[in-house]
């Protein structure tokens, strides 16, 4: 099984023994968010670590940042309230201008900003983004935003949000990829000013909320990149999340794997150990093997990322075998506890319904099948 980073897992894995599950239980049961746990990531500086050094982060690469997330959420703790510190601040670092990276990453580095918010669903548009219809009207310096969308999630943690909205029409632009652009949102400024922040209460204790936008007010300064390309800076910020996300699973899954193995050696029924059954042992060797297999994918497209190349198909495919492979442990290990995997307790109910979003969220295995599909094997588009 592959360990690439010895030292940065053994010091996440530390820093998770702080956290252990009766702290999560806690947070679930009121649906909270886990203000320590990110402030603990942050002052350890694992949330910068794909900054450059010149602005203040340590500058490893995407092979650590997987490393991070695998032993957050191998250790039983989630990273969801956090990983977008990670990766959100890309869309800055690759589209910025040198005065947008002075001013905000190294805050972002150090963890005085917050840039965990990243808005792009809409309910009418689903995952056919082009059909937003979030629109920025451009009047003098500032731009006004009208609105809305869905499944924001860490709105009301986060000083500033990554906002995708129309600055064309669709039908006004010469290609309905044309035509929208990235904002930069000064959470803390728009709060009330226009913009409203209603949480949705999900399955999965995960800060999601929906946005609405009326008539808000923002900096034509914020504006990243060129007006009417900012499709283009999402797509290319999403092989990172979409990295970073499958690494969760692999962690969710190995969590998975090693309460079972243990469950299975120590409980016994019928004078032995139930993992003696090869009817409980093989789906445990199974859940191992397609985690291993994932994993590599996983590897394999962080390597792709860190060397500069494209690695769109990469990124979907480690995505969609870690999300699959650790909702199969998490199956296999509710099935191995028996009526114990339903126990609060045990945390394994509550990993069970974190680790499921990862088949639906950021991107449903569908557009990822339809990707492989289409983009690598040539089959005829459906859409
Ligand atoms: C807890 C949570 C947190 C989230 N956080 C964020 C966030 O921070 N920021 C953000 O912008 N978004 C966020 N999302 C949104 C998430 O990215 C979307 O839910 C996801 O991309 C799926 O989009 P949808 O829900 O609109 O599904 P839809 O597009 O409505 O699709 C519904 C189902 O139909 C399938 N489907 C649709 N079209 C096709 C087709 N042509 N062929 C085959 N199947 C198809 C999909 O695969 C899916 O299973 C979050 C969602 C959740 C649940």
């Amino acid at each position: 099984m592959s360990q690439d980073h010895p030292e940065i897992r053994e010091a996440v894995r530390r820093l998770c023994e702080r956290f252990p599950g009766e702290y999560w239980r806690a947070l679930d049961r009121e649906r909270q968010y886990p203000t320590e746990f990110v402030q603990a990531l942050t002052q350890a500086g694992w949330l910068s670590v794909l900054i450059p050094e010149e602005y203040g982060g340590s500058g490893l690469g995407l092979g650590a940042a997987t490393a991070v997330l695998e032993e957050v959420h191998r250790s039983g703790c989630n990273g969801g309230a956090a990983h977008a510190q990670m990766y959100t601040m890309g869309t800055i670092l690759r589209h910025g201008s040198p005065e947008q990276k002075e001013r905000y990453l190294p805050k972002i580095a150090s963890g005085e900003l917050r840039l965990q918010a990243f808005g792009v669903t809409e309910p009418t548009a689903g995952t056919d983004t082009t059909r937003i219809s979030t629109f920025a009207r451009r009047d003098g310096d500032k731009y006004v935003v009208n609105g809305q969308k869905i499944w924001i999630s860490r709105a009301e943690h986060s000083d500033l949000m990554v906002l995708l909205c129309r600055t064309t029409a669709r039908e006004d632009a010469a290609k309905p990829s044309d035509g929208m652009s990235v904002l930069l949102v000064d959470m803390r400024e728009a709060a009330g000013k226009g913009l409203t922040i209603r949480p949705v209460r999900t399955m999965l204790n995960h800060a999601t909320t929906e946005l609405f936008f009326d008539n808000l007010e923002v900096p034509a300064k914020n504006l990243i990149g060129e007006e009417g390309q900012g499709f283009r800076y999402i797509i290319d910020g999403m092989n990172a999340e979409r990295i970073l996300i499958a690494a969760e699973c692999i962690g969710d899954g190995r969590f998975f794997i090693d309460r079972a193995s243990a469950y299975a050696k120590e409980r016994e029924v019928f004078g032995r150990p139930i993992g003696q059954n090869q009817g409980v042992q093989f789906p445990i060797a199974r859940a191992h093997v397609q985690l291993s297999a994932a994993a590599l994918m996983v590897e394999k497209a962080a390597a792709m990322f860190d060397a500069g190349e494209p690695c769109g198909t990469e990124a979907n495919m480690a995505k969609l075998l870690a999300s699959e492979a650790s909702w199969f442990a998490a199956d296999m290990c509710i099935q191995t506890h028996g009526g114990f995997g339903f126990a609060e307790e045990y945390d394994i109910e509550r990993k069970f319904r974190e680790t499921r979003l990862y088949q639906v969220a950021p991107i449903s295995t569908n557009l990822i099948l339809s990707h492989v599909g289409t983009h690598v094997l040539g089959l005829p588009k459906s859409f």
